[in-house]
């Protein structure tokens, strides 16, 4: 066959192989016309998934009527003048409305604020018929009825009208977010009536906006972020890390007001995440960046939803501390939703908590790791963090006398009356039992207050660890024999290569001979602590995340794989002190709602819901 030019319909439909994927590409493109042209009302209808129909009315600014046959006309655009490095608008591509009219039947009925009269034009399958009259209010109706029609191929490959039908939605919410002002209505037979109204450009109607998309607890159960670098600027909202999803789909990202899906972007938030969420959980976030349009480009592909920063490094590092910052400004704070019935009742941790206290404040090194309180328990000095309770020291009559009135004198235990009262005064409150070997019951004065111990000492440790490294100085103890720890050849290596790293740790690794190790000093803070275990799950660690890791993100692990050892087993008895010592440890350390692993260490009962919970109320 000759070579040939091709047909302004093909070419037309190649383009519309990538732009118009399925009925929820053509409800994006048509909703971001009707917002370049500055509409403040958007309505959507749709009949069968949008394969039937699909409809978006504006009133925006229009189109003139001698126009109208440029818009359905390949690279025919209002929006892009001669810089392709300075996009403010949505569109700029001039092929979506002709890419449509390739493969489907479009209708395009539009008026001006200063046109007489709407008229309209029609395209279908590439067929262009003439411009007619037609009556209308200012703004803009396109219609697109038999998607596909004109590439049966295309058409087989569509999913169910309900599966249409919810991409069409997650697309109109999505876009939604970033126009708050805009009122969104999308409605139609093949589904329920979405209705968005209008709020405002401010942080509080942005953030009603959300609200709307997201479900009403969203705002309640998240962290404003507010934050700029090197003239890139970083706004909006992340869930607390009690409030979370099985998979990514509620985070929501944009560029300069535009909907992104990004790599990079959903990286950074995986990686402020990962101290404080389990792997197989994701945060719900909306996180608007603002930077010099000539430092991104969003011509990556034609559907406009890949962008490349010039500098990601910068982008990167900017949502990372952002979130990580606000995370720890938060201090503890469990989601205040998700369970229903009695358990609704039992709050994990309390929003009023988070308001009050030092682990709002600005967290310096010193007052974090002071605050927590290792040093304060520090008994012997070469084991600040064995708090006296790690069983050796814990003799049969202290636990017989603590066994026999749990519930009894709990102002004696608390120490003076005062002293009391200003127990029941703080958010975790006075400590008045130890449950199940592992449960702290406290009591506020106006709640109940369950501490999982372990899970919140090893929070802590964790913390504190971390606190230590930033500040390079985590205190070693070495021992009296270094400890030889047998391991496969390959962990022995790993071990040694990473041993500059651990040392860091307080922990002294070097090699002994094919396939062991020894270990001279180990971090003070972890007491005395099973190096062989300790040594094998580092090693287990390393091996997990040699490659991809990058240097702070693999200490944080070790950090957590140390903090593991270092705490306090359930099943270990504590004494009355020793409990209240651990709530204010927890009050005054940053992050201390969750533990490690993303789950609450503490929940809070009202007194109010108990005696709901018993017909009292
Ligand atoms: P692009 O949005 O990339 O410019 P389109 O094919 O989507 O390309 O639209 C072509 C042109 O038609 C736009 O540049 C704009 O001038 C006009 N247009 C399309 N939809 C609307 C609308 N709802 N209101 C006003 N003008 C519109
Ligand atoms: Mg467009």
């Amino acid at each position: 066959m000759p070579i040939r030019q091709l047909s302004e319909t093909m070419i037309n439909q190649i383009a519309a192989g990538e732009v118009i994927e399925r009925p929820a590409s053509v409800v994006k493109e048509l909703v971001e016309n009707a917002l370049d042209a500055g509409a403040s009302r958007v309505e959507i209808v749709t009949a069968g998934g949008g394969l039937n129909l699909i409809r978006v009315t504006d009133d925006g600014f229009g189109i003139p009527q001698q126009e109208l046959a440029l818009a359905i006309a390949r690279h025919c655009t209002s929006k892009l003048a001669d810089n392709i490095h300075d996009i403010r608008s949505l569109g700029f591509r001039g092929e979506a409305l002709p890419s449509i009219g390739s493969v489907a039947r479009l209708s395009i009925r539009s008026r001006t604020a200063t046109g007489d009269a709407a008229a309209e034009i029609g395209i279908e399958g590439g067929r262009v018929s003439a411009v007619k009259p037609a009556a209308a209010n200012r703004g803009t109706t396109v219609e697109v009825r038999d998607l596909f029609f004109a590439t049966p191929a295309r058409l087989k490959f569509m999913k169910g009208e309900r599966a249409e039908s919810s991409a069409t939605s997650d697309v109109v919410k999505r876009i939604a977010i970033a126009f708050p002002a805009v009122r969104f209505t999308l409605a139609g037979s093949d589904r329920a009536t979405l209705e968005l109204p209008a709020t405002d450009d401010s942080a509080e109607g942005r953030l009603r906006r959300v609200a709307q998309v997201m479900g009403a607890e969203f705002p309640d159960n998240s962290i404003a972020i507010d934050a700029s670098r090197d003239g890139v600027h970083l706004t909006g909202h992340v869930s607390i890390p009690s409030f979370t999803r099985a998979n990514a789909l509620q985070q929501y990202a944009y560029v300069n007001g535009r909907p992104v899906r990004d790599k990079l972007i959903a990286g950074a938030i995986r990686g402020a995440f990962a101290d404080v969420l389990p792997r197989d959980r994701h945060a719900v976030t909306v996180l608007f960046l603002t930077l010099d349009p000539a430092t991104v480009d969003v011509n990556v592909h034609p559907a406009k939803a890949d962008v490349r920063f010039r500098d990601p490094g910068l982008v990167r590092g900017l949502i990372v501390g952002a979130i990580r910052e606000a995370l720890a400004n938060a201090g503890i704070r469990a989601a205040t939703s998700g369970a229903v019935g009695m358990m609704a009742a039992f709050r994990p941790g309390a929003a009023s908590y988070a308001h009050a206290g030092p682990a709002n404040g600005h967290r310096s090194y010193d007052a974090a790791y002071h605050a927590s309180g290792f040093a304060g328990f520090d008994r012997s000095p070469q084991r600040p963090l064995d708090m006296g309770f790690d069983g050796a020291g814990f003799g049969e009559n202290d636990q017989a006398a603590f066994d026999s009135g749990p519930l009894a004198s709990a102002d004696a235990r608390a120490g003076t009356a005062e002293a009391a009262e200003t127990l029941l005064g703080t958010a975790l409150g006075a400590a008045r039992a130890q449950v199940h070997e592992n449960y702290i019951v406290a009591q506020t004065r106006d709640s109940l207050v369950i501490v999982d111990q372990h899970a919140a000492h090893e929070r802590l440790v964790y913390e504190a660890l971390k606190n230590a490294l930033h500040s390079r100085a985590v205190p070693s103890q070495m021992l009296l024999l270094p400890e030889i720890v047998d391991l496969p050849e390959e962990d022995a290596e790993r071990l040694a290569m990473h041993s500059e790293t651990l040392a860091r740790f307080g922990l002294g690794v070097e090699r002994f001979g094919p396939g062991a190790v020894a270990v001279r000093e180990t971090p003070s803070m972890l007491g005395e602590t099973n190096v062989q275990q300790l040594v094998r799950d580092l090693a287990d660690e390393i091996a997990d995340n040699d490659t991809v890791e990058t240097l702070k993100e693999r200490l944080d692990k070790i950090a957590a794989t140390m903090a593991c050892h270092g705490s306090v087993r359930s099943g270990r008895l504590l004494k009355p002190e020793e409990m209240n010592a651990l709530l204010r440890q927890m009050e005054a350390t940053p992050g201390s709602g969750t533990c490690n692993h993303g789950r609450p260490t503490y929940i809070e009962l009202k007194l109010a819901d108990i005696e709901r919970l018993f017909g009292r109320r």
